[in-house]
């Protein structure tokens, strides 16, 4: 063979086809199969005992193993009756997209063509769904766990303004960021990724209705700032990972600018509910955020990742 072209490609395309015609003859059908059902031990062995192919094999021949070993063994987000609710299902119209992007292969890290410019549009539809202002920018990246990251990468580099710490690293600064009790884990991971240490992440305690108690948020800064600690961060939850609460953020925006602090909110599933006329009013406060983090692939049900 000769490049990376198909031997044949009138075999290919049939293949295609097939695939294309069992996968949509799959997805019609979730919803009569079981919503998820254990692997039996020989496929799982089967995986863990596979040596590393000395040779490649017939593309027939994967997506005969992809029928028999991974197909009926998904995680069963796809079936109406999965209870995991910020988990999304996909569209068969989202795996038609996949299937053309995929074969655009697109690399967006910059350069001149179209498929940048639809990040871009993406970009400015989501700042406007949202209520943030035409100056808004943003990335796609993986999911939130991803976009909290860069939220608190951004907010340690620029607050208080002027430090230099991209160059000169944190050195001996002893900044510290403030999230309620029930933020999602990938704050506290957010911290240490950025080498700020997840000690430097307070929980801040959540009042009866499962919000952060601003109250206590205002003496622990207090508190910290005595101690000679530098606040720099407040994460405002919008639709938290246990409850669906939403923290007070028209009331943390507010705190936030008197006390010149960056405030994030991570809106993973929740920020959607901006879509909703009669759920829209719980997030007044969102857009006066400096960074949010968000998903498609939760509530919006595009095909995993898209954050
Ligand atoms: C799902 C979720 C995350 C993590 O998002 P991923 O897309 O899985 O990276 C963060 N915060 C909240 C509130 C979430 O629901």
């Amino acid at each position: 063979m000769a490049g990376l072209d198909p031997e044949n490609w009138e075999e290919l395309r049939a293949l295609g086809h097939r695939m294309l015609d069992d996968m949509l003859d799959n997805v019609k059908a979730v919803a009569a199969g079981p919503v998820w059902q254990p692997m039996p031990e020989s496929v799982r062995q089967g995986f863990h005992d596979a040596p590393l192919p000395q040779s490649g094999a017939p593309v027939d021949q994967l997506y005969h193993q992809f029928t028999q070993q991974v197909l009926p063994y998904a995680v069963g987000n796809r079936h109406p009756r999965f209870m995991g609710w910020v988990h999304g299902g996909g569209t068969p119209q989202g795996m038609l997209a996949e299937m053309l992007a995929a074969g655009l292969n697109a690399n967006l890290g910059g350069r001149d063509h179209a498929p940048v410019e639809v990040e871009r549009m993406v970009i400015r539809w989501t700042a406007s769904m949202l209520g943030f202002p035409e100056t808004a920018t943003g990335v796609l990246v993986t999911g939130s766990s991803m976009a909290n990251f860069i939220g608190v990468i951004t907010a340690s580099r620029g607050v208080p303004a002027g430090v230099k710490m991209r160059a000169e690293g944190i050195q001996s600064r002893r900044l510290v960021g403030y999230a309620g009790q029930t933020a999602h884990g990938c704050i506290a991971r957010a911290f240490d990724l950025a080498g700020l240490g997840t000690d430097a992440l307070r929980r801040v305690p959540m009042d009866a209705a499962f919000r952060m108690d601003m109250d206590v948020l205002r003496s622990m800064i207090a508190e910290d700032r005595a101690a000679g600690f530098e606040p720099f961060l407040v994460v405002g939850t919008a639709g938290t990972v246990d409850t669906g609460s939403i923290d007070p953020l028209a009331d943390l925006a507010a705190f936030a600018r008197d006390e010149g602090l960056w405030f994030h909110v991570d809106g993973a599933f929740g920020a959607l509910a901006r879509l909703s006329a009669e759920y829209a009013p719980a997030l007044a406060g969102m857009e006066q955020a400096n960074s949010i983090a968000l998903d498609f692939h939760k509530w919006a049900q595009t095909p995993y990742d898209a954050g």
